[in-house]
């Protein structure tokens, strides 16, 4: 076959087998790479069509594709899918009987089906593996492959020992595919897999129809309720990081006449899967879940994801945010965020394994940068990612549609870090405003502070002022936290030079993120809503969206 056959070829079986008339962005350059026999590495974002990059080269080639997933309910989700598209795909999991087992493989070894999933725990079963022997195996992917690394956001032992696996059943091609583009995941990725020299294809993260909103939290409950009041009747998702905090808003959206369901891992699967069901059917409109939910779940109309409280790191954020306008239509992204968050998940992360730790606070801070930071969301997001995103004003996150006001902060940063400095860095934020206001405090007292030049300096300002100077100074890395004790503040290298050669450095006002602190309360209904959520931004919004859908002939992407 000519190149422009095979090319004529491959289209053809996408319409006859899929429907689809068209490939995207880089499916047609991965399908061919895969088809000459080499290692392969995809990086593209959450719902802009991976799977297929894998299943139409399976039904070309000769013998069975291996399809390593982490999850069932995504396997099973896939299988329900290919089986509808008439073609025979199966999985290998624990909730096959022995009998079903049997009959799997059997369909395996005579070559009428064409892909299997497995959990990476099934591969690595020594009955599997002798029975993966026996059978002609065209090429393996491994799904959702940043489970391999720790600095992936769901990390999965087990996928380590895929590769040794895949050796065992002979020089096989492997497809590795996933949305988590960080340099660091990546890396990790190629080198368990020992696929340094795969050809890598990377699509561009900027998720063009999804808003970006990051506001403070301050009455949570109040302020969900209000948002969702403006999106009744679409579909959404809420997370939250705990199972008892999912259960609570579940049941404060229920009491407030949303048609809502929990999801977390603690519940029943019975439960799960009906409330998964009834999402999908839409017989549900929001589901209200931990990050158990979500991958690989394929919706495309979820019109909101919401963040009731603060992700462990922006790659989760970004998968998360991801599964929202799937069709590329609107996504509004809206988190909530508030310092009392951040320092809840500071406790939990510290009785980790130090090195677990250090990661855990590494990503955590680039979650605060990233909420506090007045700066484009998505240009920080792609930029997390390793892309670069120059426009000046996106049009679709709260810091460039409603600018935050700034103000020339070089001289107050300068009191910031000179405080810390003086009192040997031994303090929090909370003293070290008090040093700079001249507060005595007992440990002013004993300190003998009004010997220091820069006790009091900052008189005239209120706390609330110089807190939000020192955080910012923390955004800025010119200040940093003590890795080893919560809640000390030291000066960073950065924060040393400018000290030497100050220069120009902008904060932005109103930049105060405390929790009201009325999150213990009972759910009911919330009756003030004369405050409703932002009319003006979802003005915008709704501009916005018309924009978008009449441009839908462009691919999403
Ligand atoms: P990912 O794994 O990258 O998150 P999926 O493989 O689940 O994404 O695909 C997301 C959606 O895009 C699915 O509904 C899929 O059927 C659809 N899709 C994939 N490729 C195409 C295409 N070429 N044309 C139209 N729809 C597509
Ligand atoms: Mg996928
Ligand atoms: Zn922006």
């Amino acid at each position: 076959m000519t190149l422009v056959e095979e090319k004529e070829n491959l289209k053809s079986k996408l319409k006859e087998v899929f429907g689809y008339s068209q490939f995207r962005g880089n499916q047609e350059a991965i399908i061919e790479n895969i088809l000459q026999g080499k290692n392969t590495f995809v990086i593209m974002p959450t719902g802009a069509g991976k799977s297929l990059c894998y299943q139409l080269p399976a039904l070309i080639t000769d013998g069975l594709a291996i399809v390593i997933s982490p999850l069932i309910a995504l396997m099973k989700n896939q299988v329900d899918q290919l089986n509808a598209f008439g073609i025979n795909a199966q999985f290998l999991n624990s909730t096959l009987s022995k009998g079903e087992i049997n009959r799997v493989k059997r369909d395996c070894l005579d070559g009428s089906i064409k892909l299997l999933y497995v959990a990476p725990e099934s591969l690595t079963k020594e009955e599997n593996i002798a029975f993966l022997q026996k059978a002609n195996v065209s090429f393996v992917a491994v799904d959702e492959a940043h489970c391999i690394s720790e600095w992936g956001h769901d990390f999965r032992p087990e996928y380590r020992r895929i590769k040794e696996i895949i050796g065992l059943l002979g020089n096989l091609p492997i497809i590795a595919l996933t949305a988590t583009a960080t340099p660091k995941v990546q890396l990790d990725i190629q080198k368990n897999l020992q696929m340094e020299n795969a050809d890598v294809f990377k699509s561009s993260f900027n998720r063009t129809n999804l808003f970006y909103t990051v506001k403070p939290k301050k009455h949570a409950k109040k302020q969900l309720v209000q948002f969702l009041q403006v999106h009744k009747g679409k579909s959404g998702i809420i997370y939250c990081l705990s199972r008892k905090k999912v259960a609570e808003i579940a049941e404060l959206l229920n009491v407030n006449g949303f048609r809502a369901a929990p999801y977390h891992a603690g519940l029943d699967p019975a439960v799960r899967e009906k409330n998964q069901d009834d999402f999908l059917n839409e017989n549900l409109d929001i589901v209200v879940a931990t990050i158990a939910f979500g991958m690989g779940i394929d919706k495309p109309d979820v019109r909101f994801v919401v963040h009731y409280d603060v992700p462990k790191s922006l790659e989760g954020y970004y998968q998360e945010t991801g599964r929202a306008g799937r069709d590329g239509l609107e996504g509004e992204c809206l988190m909530f965020y508030s310092h009392n968050d951040i320092n809840k998940l500071e406790k939990f992360n510290k009785d980790k394994p130090v090195q677990e730790r250090d990661n855990a606070r590494i990503l955590l801070q680039e979650m605060s940068y990233y909420a506090e930071s007045p700066v484009c969301r998505r240009r920080q997001l792609l930029h997390y990612f390793g892309e670069e995103f120059e426009t000046e004003n996106c049009g679709g996150c709260d810091n460039c549609v409603h600018p935050k006001e700034r103000y020339e902060a070089k001289d107050f940063a300068k009191i910031a870090i000179e405080a810390a400095l003086v009192t040997e860095e031994r303090f929090g934020l909370n003293h070290l405003v008090d040093v700079i206001r001249g507060v005595a405090n007992q440990y002013v007292n004993s300190y003998n502070h009004d010997k220091l030049e820069v006790y009091g300096k900052g008189s005239e300002e209120t706390k609330d002022f110089w807190k939000s100077v020192v955080r910012q100074s923390l955004i800025y890395e010119l200040l940093q936290k003590d890795i080893d004790n919560i809640g000390v503040l030291k000066v960073s290298d950065k924060g040393r030079q400018f000290l030497q050669t100050p220069h120009s450095i902008l904060f932005a006002k109103d930049h105060e993120y405390v929790d009201a602190g009325d999150e213990e309360e009972e759910s009911e209904r919330v009756t003030n809503t004369s405050k409703a959520y932002d009319e003006n931004l979802f003005n915008i919004l709704k501009s916005l969206r018309k924009t978008i859908a009449q441009q839908k002939e462009l691919p999403p992407y």
